[in-house]
């Protein structure tokens, strides 16, 4: 099985939470983004719909957290690991 860097998860970033019931996956910060993601605790292109829905329902609570419930957007775009899913949440900049 190949590995990637979202396998070996660093630990220099904030964690959120891990979860490993009903399936294995990570919040933490994205180390190159600096904002919070997803990871799928394994090395699979596509989750599954319920999969991604709970990993969406659970990036939302952080994010949300941090700032605000109209304050990000989710962003399921895999640009630098295309082939292990993760999924970010993006803060929405606003002009004041
Ligand atoms: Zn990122
Ligand atoms: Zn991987």
């Amino acid at each position: 099985m190949s590995k990637c860097d979202l396998c070996e998860l660093r630990d220099y970033t904030q964690r959120y939470c891990e979860f490993s019931y009903p399936f294995k996956f990570t919040i933490l910060d994205c180390d190159s983004c600096d904002t919070p993601m997803a990871v799928l605790g394994e090395h699979r292109r596509e989750a599954t719909a319920d999969e991604k829905k709970l990993m969406v329902e659970v990036l939302s609570v952080v994010a949300g957290a941090k700032w605000g419930p109209d304050g990000f957007f989710i962003d399921d775009v895999m640009r630098q690991i295309p082939d292990h899913c993760h999924i970010h949440a993006r803060r929405i900049w606003r002009m004041r």
